[in-house]
């Protein structure tokens, strides 16, 4: 049945709000994709960059989107320690809490640790650590140089037999965390 002018109009008018509606919903999700973007950059510029993972993270990146997610906390990045902690907090206007700051202050590193008596020497592990922290001779037990991790978790997810793991390193003088900008002091 062929429409009338008035439904004919009525639908003109349908189609017509229903574009601009569309249109005006796709600008705003993008301004705000945008704007979290941007916020992503910000965040991203106040972390180290070791892309170390011992946020919990694949990367420093990952851990920005963390955070401006709210799927994260500000403390979680061991090499950042408590300044980069409270710079995080001021970008995304948070308090951070007593028990974050002790925590960004005082997480011991996280160090790979390679079982030598099931290691097969495949060398695998030693070509794709970023720091060239791990050595051994083809078919020989590797070993790797705590000094030198950064924790990163490559090694661990190439290793064919599975004889490594990330261990927290026991807080000792020489590998503490110092953050002497925290310590106060008090004048007699
Ligand atoms: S812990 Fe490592 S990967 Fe995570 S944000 Fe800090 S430097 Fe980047
Ligand atoms: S030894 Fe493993 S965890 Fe440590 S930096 Fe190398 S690849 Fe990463
Ligand atoms: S990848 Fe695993 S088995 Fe191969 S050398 Fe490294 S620790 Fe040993």
């Amino acid at each position: 049945m062929p429409l009338d002018s008035t439904e004919l109009n009525f639908l003109i008018v349908g189609a017509c709000c229903l574009f601009v509606l569309g249109i005006a919903l796709s600008f705003l999700s993008r301004s705000q994709s945008g704007g979290s973007d941007e916020l992503v950059k910000q965040v991203e510029k106040e972390l180290p960059g070791a892309q170390c993972a011992q946020c919990g993270f694949p990367g420093c990146h990952a851990y920005a989107e963390a955070l401006v997610n709210g799927k994260a906390a500000c403390d979680k990045c061991t090499p950042g320690g408590i300044d980069t902690a409270a710079k995080l907090a001021s970008l995304l206007g948070v308090t951070l809490s007593s028990h974050e700051q002790d925590d960004a202050i005082f997480l011991p590193r996280t160090v790979a640790v390679i079982h030598e008596s099931t290691c097969t020497g495949c060398t695998k592990c030693a070509k794709h650590c970023p720091v060239d922290a791990i050595s051994g001779a083809p078919r020989q037990a590797h070993q790797v140089d705590e000094q030198y991790c950064i924790g990163c978790n490559d090694c661990v997810k190439r290793c064919p037999v599975n004889c490594i793991e990330l261990i927290r390193l026991e807080p000792t003088v020489a590998n503490f965390n110092w953050d002497l900008n925290s310590i106060r002091f008090q004048r007699n």
